[in-house]
């Protein structure tokens, strides 16, 4: 155990500059910790000096020069340059480099003729005249401190991210003294001891946090990144683990059901499930039977008939004497639901209740009728109806893909313990569903139920247009219907995007006389289902719509669907949208749009036309923006995670799971001191809360 207080201010520590000292506090950097756990993002291999002759390159090279003249110079209204002409040190005597610095005309204070210094920066070559502007620099001979090693070249350097006025020398400087001062254990492991994991044999914090300052090497700094890495998904995983536990022990209905009205409602269904459909079927009916409550989380690729299973699901709740509740992200989706219930569900001799915007409104009148239904459909504003909430047997939050699942999950439970099915169409790759969904059980339907329609996609120049008008006016003649989606509204001046209302003037002149509809989110809800409405009902042969369409509207007879400025659109969000097509029996057709000479998306898209399986397109949109940016939405109200692009190696992800879970078994209050970071505070009264009701 170390006896290194890291609270103390960095007055503390021998060697560093009264100067650098005052910027850092400047900006709050005031103690060891501070910076400590200021962790670089990034390094620059400065290792290798280059002793060849000074050479003009697109990348930085790192050289041991010596000053042979350095003077200001002023160039116009310039506060003054400051320039130093250099030479090799030990080498190729005579050939010149200058290195320059604009508006730092007190560097002649520094600096000096015969000073011997490492510098690293871009050679640029004007007109045979070698330089260098703003290089990294350091002296090593001359500058009267000429034993020390050096801290800025000649290294595996850390670049820091910087704030306020903070420049990246005085941080590594701060940096470097503080590893000097430390003794090596001065910080406590946080991990238990990954025993057997050879990569992390002998790894420790203290180890790790100093080799990502300043590494010994290449390797050295991989494991060390990883090591800590591992530390955050663990805490990460600690907090998972502790609530999944706390929602185990509250404590749920056990919900085993006769097997009638499934028997009945399968057997009316036109068709069978689907394998999938079946095994994930079993999974719920599984997790509701149990006493615990269930939270899991249906994850399917659009298409994948989630909207059955869920059904399915709630006949279990309604076969125990419960209620179920339904909800989705609009008022759109809500009545499609309740017109499939309608269908469906009705036959079986159940009451469905739809809660529209206005029967909402006057709705806590007939409260009572309300909870008599077997089945309420609404929007996600019914999770906010606690007596309704509390008085289900199943909650079922569809198409939840913007991600806020745990905290969905988390508002539910502060007001009962229903079992809770999540049912979200964005294919999250499977190297990450472990921690978007750590709370959550995940039942993958990874299979299509007609393999037969599919959906062919082109990538297109805007110019093509006009031909694509042609198609999908062939199509329409033919009776199929079409979506033209564009990704905003309105044209704004700043944003060079096509817009709906526009669009919609144009392309009802183009495909004149045919009817052609208008959907955006600027309309009412009335407004939006009306327009729906008739496109289903096939008095518009073309629907011009923003993204609002995205999610779960479901019209098979629609087989074109045009993009606009696809460039625009994420990969996970074309593909959602694309899911609008491809329902009925009909091969279906979609075109992405984008500029003519686009060839960064011409080649980001291509993934489009090769394939329409999510799970596959979601992995390559995690190879190109990382595994952080994927999750950065699913985080929101989590701080960030610093290794954030770690997270797509699902060995280190799991192996942080299995730590935390041994934890808790180990320790279940996590008493250690160096968790207490991570304990769970709203555990205790949670539970007595849950207790009462
Ligand atoms: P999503 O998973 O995107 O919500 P839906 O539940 O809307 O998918 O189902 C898409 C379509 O497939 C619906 O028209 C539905 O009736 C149909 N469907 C669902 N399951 C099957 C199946 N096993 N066989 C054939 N069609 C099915
Ligand atoms: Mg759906």
């Amino acid at each position: 155990m170390s006896n290194i207080n890291l609270a103390l201010a960095l007055a503390a520590v021998p060697g560093i500059p009264a100067h650098v000292m005052r910027s850092l506090a400047k900006e709050g950097v005031s103690t060891m910790a501070d910076v400590v756990w200021h962790l670089p993002s990034r390094h620059e291999d400065r290792r290798r000096m280059d002793v060849m002759a000074f050479q003009a390159s697109p990348t930085p090279s790192c050289h041991h020069v010596i000053v042979t003249k350095c003077a200001n110079k002023f160039f116009g209204r310039g506060k003054g340059t400051f320039e130093a002409v250099v030479q090799q040190a030990g080498g190729m005597l005579g050939q010149q480099l200058t290195l320059r610095w604009w508006n730092m005309p007190w560097l002649s204070k520094s600096l000096a003729e015969g000073m011997e210094l490492i510098i690293y920066g871009v050679i640029k070559d004007f007109k045979g005249r070698l330089s260098i502007v703003h290089p990294e620099y350091e002296i090593i001979k001359g500058g009267g401190d000429d034993e020390a090693a050096t801290i800025h070249t000649g290294r595996i350097t850390p670049i820091y991210r910087l704030r306020g006025g903070i420049t990246q020398k005085a941080l590594r400087v701060a940096a470097w003294h503080v590893f000097q001062h430390l003794p090596p254990d001065f910080i406590d492991d946080l991990l238990p001891k990954p025993s057997g994991q050879g990569e992390f044999a002998g790894m420790t914090r203290a180890k790790a946090l100093r080799e990502v300052h300043f590494a010994g090497s290449n390797e050295a700094l991989a494991v060390a990144r990883r090591y800590l890495a591992l530390e955050e998904f663990y805490g990460y995983q600690l907090r998972v683990a502790q609530r999944r536990r706390r929602m185990l022990d509250a404590g749920g209905r056990s919900q085993k059901g006769t097997g009638e009205l499934l028997r009945d409602f399968l057997a009316d269904l036109p068709f069978q499930l689907t394998e999938a459909q079946q095994r994930c079927l079993d999974e719920i009916h599984r997790d509701m039977a149990s006493a615990a409550p269930m939270n899991r989380l249906l994850h399917g690729d659009v298409g994948s008939g989630k909207t059955v299973v869920a059904f399915a699901a709630m006949l279990r709740a309604i076969e125990s004497g419960a209620q179920a509740v339904m909800m989705a992200p609009t008022q759109i989706l809500a009545e499609q639901h309740a017109r499939s219930a309608a269908k469906w569900l009705e036959p079986l001799g159940l009451s469905v209740r739809l809660l529209t915007g206005q029967t909402r409104l006057a709705g806590l009148a007939d409260q009572p009728s309300l909870l008599k239904s077997d089945i309420v459909i609404g929007t996600h504003a019914l999770l906010f109806d606690k007596e309704l909430i509390s008085n289900a047997g199943l909650i079922v939050i569809d198409e939840q893909h913007k991600f806020g699942v745990a905290q969905r999950a988390k508002l539910i439970r502060k007001s009962a313990t229903p079992d809770v099915l999540v049912m979200t169409a964005t294919p999250i790759p499977r190297t990450l569903t472990l921690t978007v969904y750590g709370d959550l059980d995940v039942s993958t339907i990874d299979q299509r139920p007609r393999d037969g329609v599919k959906i062919v996609t082109k990538v297109r120049g805007r110019s093509k247009q006009a031909e694509a008008a042609k198609f999908l006016r062939d199509q329409i003649e033919e009776g199929r219907q079409g979506y033209i989606v564009y990704p905003l509204i309105e044209e704004s001046e700043k944003v060079d995007a096509g817009a709906a209302v526009k669009g919609h003037a144009e392309w009802s002149k183009r495909l004149a006389p045919l009817e052609v509809g208008l959907l955006h989110g600027k309309l009412s809800p009335e407004e939006k289902e009306h327009v729906m409405k008739r496109f289903r009902d096939g008095k518009f042969d073309a629907l011009v719509s923003t993204t609002v369409i995205e999610v779960g509207i479901d019209v098979p007879n629609a087989t074109v669907m045009l993009i606009h400025d696809a460039g625009r659109f994420g990969l996970a969000q074309l593909h959602q949208l694309r899911g609008r097509i491809g329902r009925g029996a009909h091969t279906s057709y979609c075109v992405l749009f984008i500029d003519d000479k686009d060839d960064e998306n011409l080649q980001r898209l291509a993934i489009m036309e090769q394939t329409s399986d999510g799970f596959q397109i979601a992995e390559e949109d995690l190879k190109r923006r990382g595994p952080g940016d994927v999750l950065g939405h699913a985080q929101s109200g989590e701080a960030p995670l610093l290794f954030g692009e770690l997270l797509a190696d699902t060995r280190l992800v799991r192996l942080a799971r299995q730590l935390a879970d041994k934890t808790l078994e180990d320790d279940p209050t996590l008493s250690r001191p160096a968790l207490a970071a991570f304990r769970d505070p709203s555990g205790t009264s949670d539970k007595a809360q849950a207790m009462m009701q």
